[in-house]
């Protein structure tokens, strides 16, 4: 569309000065991932779908947003993520939705409405992307956060919970960071609830040493209570009931099984008796990842959790169905690799396209354009006018061949092929540049 002209502005000698406008930057808790910190993201984006193909996983993307009322139903009411880190709002048309705080409600909402149950169970299914909680941001907790995780529907056997827990372990491993898994069982709904029972009864009697907060969670969500950085409660914690002496036959016979193949895989896990996770729709195992690290704000915090599910597909309207999984959190991880400065990606590049002249540059575009097809690592500097800025773009780059296109090889329909290495150059027929690059290429790797 032809761009309409705009009268020029008339000039007022004594017009106010218009104050630039203030920069926007970014949303409170939000990040860029920038070009620099890609590599980094890819060796974990890599190392996700290589073991998620690799163990029969098939990959799910459920949408970002979606029914507030998914969340409230399966992730529970009174939790920290749906109480208070939401991202709720209602739309123009009066629905209620959430950005998702995490994955598994939503694949557990798309596996009753897809009608999986009728496809060989169990369903594995992996995911990669950006989930949304409105926490306090700070070292470590963003807002918008990233996982990988893998989720198993269908099958409720002890295998999966420690092959999932293997996986998550691996997936750290492979990538060069030595983790310790924590894990605990948490039991059925009902001895879920005796246990609370017996842990009120407990902190009630020990009241008067509780936080505010902590009292809070007593009425609300009394589990949570072990999670308190509190010390008073963590001196309190040592002489409180314990889960596992609460759980019902079935469950203590799963968890046993579940370390039994722990044990035999070699995966390192401590018990913890504490861990219950934050979310309601955990039975059973729960498990959380923790980096042996240095650094002591890292090692604190988990890079990964997870657990079995087996009551979230009843809660959200769906037939019984037994689940586990795990979520990786990428962020933290990407800041233990930056850390430890693993192995990134080479961007080299093989050949350099460098042109001079109008034409010599159209030539070079479809030269380009040859060499990407045919699948050969090239780079250009299509903008740059000098030869010689061009130049030092290919030697950064560490090209190994530069093809030169100027006025007069367009005129001769030649190309100059330039060795770096030993820095000879020679005049070739511009058709035959792609075959001459294939053929110099090996002899100049055998050097
Ligand atoms: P969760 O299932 O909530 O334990 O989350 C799984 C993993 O995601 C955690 O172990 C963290 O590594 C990561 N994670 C959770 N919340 C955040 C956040 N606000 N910012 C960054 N990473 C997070």
């Amino acid at each position: 569309m032809p761009l309409k002209k705009q009268a020029k502005p008339v000039k007022k000698p004594d017009a106010p000065v218009k104050k630039a406008p203030a920069p926007i930057n970014l949303v409170r808790g939000m990040k860029d991932i920038l070009p620099a910190d890609q590599p980094v993201w890819d060796l974990m984006r890599d190392k996700a779908r290589e073991l998620s193909q690799a163990y029969g996983f098939e990959r799910i993307d459920t949408p970002f947003l979606e029914e507030t009322g998914l969340f409230v139903r399966g992730v529970g009411k009174l939790t920290d993520i749906v109480e208070k880190e939401l991202y709720s709002f209602e739309t123009l048309g009066g629905e209620h939705v959430s950005l998702r705080p995490e994955n598994t409600a939503s694949i557990v909402r798309s596996y009753i409405q897809h009608g999986m149950l009728n496809l060989p169970q169990p369903i594995k299914l992996w995911y990669l992307g950006p989930m949304f909680r409105y926490d306090r941001p700070q070292h470590g907790r963003y807002r918008q956060l990233h996982q990988f995780g893998c989720e198993i529907l269908g099958e409720g056997g002890a295998v999966v919970d420690a092959q999932l827990v293997f996986i998550s372990w691996l997936f750290l491993k492979e990538l060069g960071i030595e983790a310790t898994v924590q894990i605990n069982s948490i039991g059925t709904p009902e001895s879920r609830a005796n246990y609370r029972n017996a842990l009120v009864a407990y902190f009630r009697t020990r009241r008067n040493k509780l936080s505010e907060d902590d009292k809070k969670r007593l009425v609300k969500n009394p589990l949570r209570i072990l999670d308190s950085k509190d010390p008073a409660v963590q001196e309190l914690k040592a002489e409180a009931p314990q889960i596992v002496d609460w759980l019902d036959e079935d469950s203590k016979a799963h968890f046993m099984r579940v370390l039994e193949f722990l044990d035999e895989l070699r995966v390192p896990y401590e018990l913890n008796p504490y861990l219950v996770r934050g979310l309601d729709y955990y039975t059973r195992t729960v498990f959380e990842l923790y980096a042996n690290t240095t650094d002591n704000d890292l090692a604190q915090a988990a890079v990964g959790g997870g657990g079995r599910y087996d009551g979230l597909s009843e809660v959200l309207g769906g037939r019984p169905l037994p689940g586990a999984g795990f979520a990786m959190g990428l962020d933290r991880i990407a800041s233990l690799l930056k850390e430890s400065n693993a192995p990134v990606k080479s961007e080299k590049i093989d050949v350099f396209v460098a042109q001079l002249g109008d034409q010599g540059r159209k030539r070079a575009f479809s030269i380009f354009e040859e060499l990407r097809k045919s699948g050969i690592p090239a780079a250009e500097a299509f903008a740059k006018d000098s030869i010689k800025a061009q130049m030092e773009i290919a030697n950064k780059r560490g090209a190994k061949l530069v093809v030169i296109i100027g006025q007069k090889e367009v005129l001769d329909g030649t190309a100059v092929l330039r060795d770096m290495d030993s820095g000879t150059q020679e005049i070739i027929d511009v058709r035959k540049v792609i075959h001459e690059i294939h053929k110099k290429l090996p002899q100049i790797e055998a050097h």
